[in-house]
This record gives C-alpha cells, sequence and structure tokens, in this order.
C-alpha cells in the first residue's frame, strides 16, 4: 500500500496538531476545517479505503470510530452532538487514502451534506 501524508504524520515526519492517541488511534486537527471543531482519526496501520476494509480490519475500525465517540465526550461535544463522516474514493470526497474519520462539532450541521 502506497504510503501518504498521513503516514508521515504517525512517523512525525511532518507537524500535525496532534490532539487524541492511543496504540492504535492518531488524531490531529484538520490543517482545513470545516467547522469550529473537525479532527482527523487514523489507524495507526493505514488502510487505503473503506472499500479495502476487511473482517480482520473490524476491531481496528472498531477502535478508530470509538476514538472519535471518546475525543468528543472528553471535550464536552457529546451533549449538543457532532458529526462523523468518512469519505470513499472520489465521489465520495476523500483526497487522502489513508482511511479516516471526520469528526466536525461546534456548529450545528446540515443535511444532506454537499
Ligand atoms: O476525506 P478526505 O480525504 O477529503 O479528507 C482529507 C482531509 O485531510 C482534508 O479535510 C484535508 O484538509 C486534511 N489534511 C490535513 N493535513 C494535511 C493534508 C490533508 O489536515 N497535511
Amino acid at each position: 500500500m502506497g504510503d501518504t501524508i498521513f503516514g508521515k504524520i504517525i512517523r512525525r515526519e511532518i507537524p500535525a496538531d496532534i490532539v487524541y492517541e492511543t496504540n492504535d488511534v492518531l488524531a490531529f486537527r484538520d490543517l482545513n476545517p470545516q467547522a469550529p471543531v473537525h479532527v482527523l482519526f487514523i489507524p495507526k496501520r493505514a488502510i487505503a479505503t473503506l472499500n479495502d476494509a476487511t473482517a480482520a480490519d473490524a476491531e481496528l475500525i472498531g477502535k478508530l470510530v470509538l476514538a472519535a465517540a471518546d475525543y468528543a465526550k472528553r471535550e464536552g461535544f457529546d451533549k449538543d452532538g457532532y458529526r462523523t463522516v468518512i469519505n470513499c474514493n472520489e465521489h465520495g470526497g476523500q483526497t487522502v487514502f489513508h482511511l479516516h474519520v471526520h469528526l466536525l462539532a461546534g456548529r450545528r450541521m446540515t443535511w444532506p451534506p454537499g
């Protein structure tokens, strides 16, 4: 699997504003925030897209999503609510091919998304 900019962030080769970390998951602020709070949660073991995930990745993806929820609770976003997003491939708007969960909070989200 090809490396991405997120691999460089995991290896600390480029800086990022890291806000949450476990053995399996890293989270950092998005450089181009789409909400007052916009954090990206990535697995340390890269999976390119959600399409590439298999049953063998179920535990890791579970940890990834639960990390976002844990952070949201820790920061107090759980009461008002927040949005989590996984973009997949071109029509989904994916630009970095290392699976990631966007956590957006701090404003009321609209639906449908653009
Ligand atoms: O879902 P998608 O692949 O489009 O999301 C990638 C996200 O990674 C974008 O929101 C972009 O702003 C963010 N990004 C970042 N830091 C980088 C490169 C991309 O926060 N160095």
